[in-house]
């Protein structure tokens, strides 16, 4: 079996109790790996190391940091699909999803490895002085990652973190270790001085809180829930740490009358389920309006019978099993909800049937009418493979309702009007929104949350300067 151990200090090692606990597939609960867990003191042991390297890696050029940083993108291409494999064995998604999870990663590294080379500084002339400013690393960085996507989300923060300067102790999700810590392996054994990065197992709650209220640490970059975010960036705050925190979201997607309803099916039912709707960025409240509802509507329901459950490691699987019994009691809840409350079930609402599905926590696609705010699949973040659709009459109503959410990630719109779909933009409340697309991730652009949905921006040179201080440097003449 697979063993999965902390990387601290260069040097793979078991927790200090030597405590271990077993990953199971989400498909089957078969065993995949045995797991170190670490606590408290293992966190600060990383700590302490990556305070040790940061001397050393900080006083290092942009050129040889980029370097290192391309070596480490081909290291993990060339570990792509082992560590592919272990993704979709500990937390579910299809094979296919988990190659391209592995390969964004790689390509994240080699944008920060030159992404770093631009951190350029300002000469302010004034009548008796002359002002420098420049732009130096924040510090020992913890970097506090999710479940659903564990190594991209990862190489968002791992990439700009090295890229600026700075040391960092990652710390994967408990439920989903494996594949995030091959990465950081990889990218460790492309010649990074030792203390560079390391990485520590352990509950949130233990080795995250080490993370977040050790003076070490400068600046947490966290994904995760809105709750977890809230409570970091509380114990954050006593020390006046940077934060970086990408949390919840509640999707809205809006398909106006000129929509190409094709398109716009396609797009919203990929969306909608692709990881079984357990992304930050899903499509999770569909406002239609309401001349052609029914038959989007039933586009849409098209579309998602065509999707192909099963295992992920079983070939052209779209959809697999949801990562935990605990997601998938969650979303049965928020259907249920929704039907009690007077929604329509136009496809879905309960497991797949079939023996290859009894020992996986598999559920099908939703899709729900006549739904309204009263219910938890529109207020509340499913995290699951839920559509829920609602009529509109108007844009203005459809953008009141987008907007009605303590929520603010993403958000898209469909139409084939280039003034309906500026108007839109311009009124969503959303760190990103998708016209006529279904994602607002690109590499070279800002990503993250408005409202309740997070602080600060991951990706694109926004993504670098949040691990970066700005100095000014005065002469005087
Ligand atoms: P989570 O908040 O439970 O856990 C995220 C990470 O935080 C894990 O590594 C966990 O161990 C750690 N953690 C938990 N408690 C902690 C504490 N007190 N101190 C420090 N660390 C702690 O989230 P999850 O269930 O793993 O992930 C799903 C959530 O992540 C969803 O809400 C989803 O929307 C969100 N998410 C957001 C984005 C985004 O970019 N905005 C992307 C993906 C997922």
């Amino acid at each position: 079996m697979h063993k999965s151990q902390m990387l601290i200090n260069g040097e793979l090692v078991a927790s200090l109790s030597g405590k271990v606990e077993i990953i199971r597939n989400p498909a089957n609960q078969e065993p995949v790996a045995e797991v170190s867990v670490g606590s408290r003191e293992d966190a600060r042991l990383a700590l302490e190391a990556a305070k040790a390297a940061f001397l050393e890696w900080s006083r290092t050029t942009s050129t040889l940091r980029a370097d290192l940083l391309h070596e480490a993108a081909r290291l993990v291409r060339k570990r792509s699909e082992d560590i592919a494999r272990l993704l979709t064995m500990e937390m579910g998604k299809p094979l296919k999803g988990s190659r391209l999870e592995i390969l964004a990663s790689a390509d994240t590294l080699d944008y920060y490895a030159e992404e770093g080379r631009r951190n350029f500084g300002q000469w302010i002339t004034s009548s008796n002085s002359r002002s420098i400013v420049i732009r130096q690393p924040v510090g020992v960085c913890a970097l506090i990652t999710p479940w659903n996507f564990p190594v991209d989300l990862l190489a968002w923060k791992v990439g700009p973190a090295l890229a600026a300067g700075c040391t960092l102790v990652a710390k994967p999700p408990s439920q989903a270790p494996l594949a995030a810590t091959e990465f950081i392996k990889a990218v460790s054994e492309a010649g990074l001085p030792p203390g560079t990065v390391n990485t520590v197992h352990g509950p949130g709650g233990e080795v995250g809180a080490e993370l977040v209220e050790n003076p070490i640490s400068r600046k947490i970059a966290f994904t995760g829930e809105t709750g977890t975010g809230k409570w970091i960036m509380e114990k954050a705050a006593k020390q006046i740490k940077r934060v970086s925190l990408e949390l919840g979201g509640q999707s809205p997607f809006i398909v106006c009358a000129d929509a190409d309803l094709d398109k716009a099916a396609a797009a919203c039912a990929q969306r909608a389920f692709n990881n079984m709707g357990q992304i930050c960025i899903s499509v999770n409240r569909i406002y239609a309006d309401e001349k052609i509802a029914d038959e989007f509507t039933s586009r849409l329901v098209v579309r998602t019978k065509r999707f192909k459950i099963g295992s992920g490691l079983e070939s052209d699987v779209d959809l697999g099993p949801m990562a935990s019994e605990a997601q998938r009691q969650k979303t049965k809840e928020h259907v249920a909800d929704a039907l009690r409350k007077g929604a329509k079930l136009l496809y879905g609402g309960h497991e797949p049937e079939g023996p290859e599905y009894e020992n996986g926590f598999f559920y099908l696609p939703t899709i729900l009418s006549g739904t309204n705010h009263s219910m938890k699949v529109m207020r509340e973040e499913t995290f699951g493979p839920v559509a829920p659709v609602m009529k509109f009459k108007s844009l203005d109503e459809a953008l009141a309702l987008a907007n009605d959410t303590e929520y603010g990630l993403a958000a898209y719109v469909f139409t084939e009007s280039l003034k309906t779909a500026i108007y839109a933009a311009e009124r969503l409340e959303a760190g990103g929104v998708g016209v006529n697309v279904n994602s607002v991730v690109d590499m070279q652009a800002p990503f993250g949350g408005w409202k309740q949905s997070g602080v600060g921006r991951e990706l694109g040179h926004y993504g670098l300067e949040a691990y970066l201080e700005i100095k000014h440097i005065r002469v005087g003449l």
